[in-house]
């Protein structure tokens, strides 16, 4: 990571300004940082290991989960679907906007990248799929592969 992590949460707590016209709270803050460190996804459950292992009061895993649901409303971390794990939002690392993107998953380390994905490509193929008769409920793109380090 080039940036310290503090830059990183400031951008974030930016964004939650802009989304929910508050800051974020201490623990969002924490849950974040945790996920930005770890550079990997992480399950609510090891989420709640890691910050009670470093904070005081300990923290519920119901919390944990509030907490993310919180976060993913306003796409600061991601639910990966196939893996039921969180990653920290890679536009966090780089600009402000959002764009649609992709997933794609390292089935041996699980390391997660983010790819922005063209809108054009997202309405082509929602357009595809709706042609069959099936009804998008979530666009979420993940793909699984083998990244550049472990091939
Ligand atoms: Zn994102
Ligand atoms: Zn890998």
């Amino acid at each position: 990571m080039s940036r310290k992590l503090s830059d990183h949460v400031i951008l974030a707590d930016k964004r939650a300004c802009q989304h929910t016209g508050r800051k974020l709270t201490e623990k969002r803050q924490r849950i974040l940082t945790l996920l930005l460190k770890a550079g990997c996804p992480l399950s609510a459950y090891e989420l709640t290991h890691a910050y009670n292992k470093v904070n005081k009061p300990a923290i519920m895993a119901m919390s944990v989960y509030r907490i993310l649901e919180f976060l993913e409303s306003i796409q600061l971390v991601h639910r990966l679907q196939s893996a039921n794990k969180y990653v920290a939002c890679s536009s966090l690392l780089t600009c402000q906007h959002h764009p649609f993107s992709m997933f794609v998953i390292c089935q041996s380390c699980q390391q997660v990248e983010e790819i922005p994905v063209a809108e054009n490509l997202v309405h082509q193929l929602t357009s595809t799929i709706e042609n069959t008769g099936f009804l998008m409920t979530d666009t979420q793109l993940e793909i699984t592969g083998i990244c550049r380090r472990c091939q």
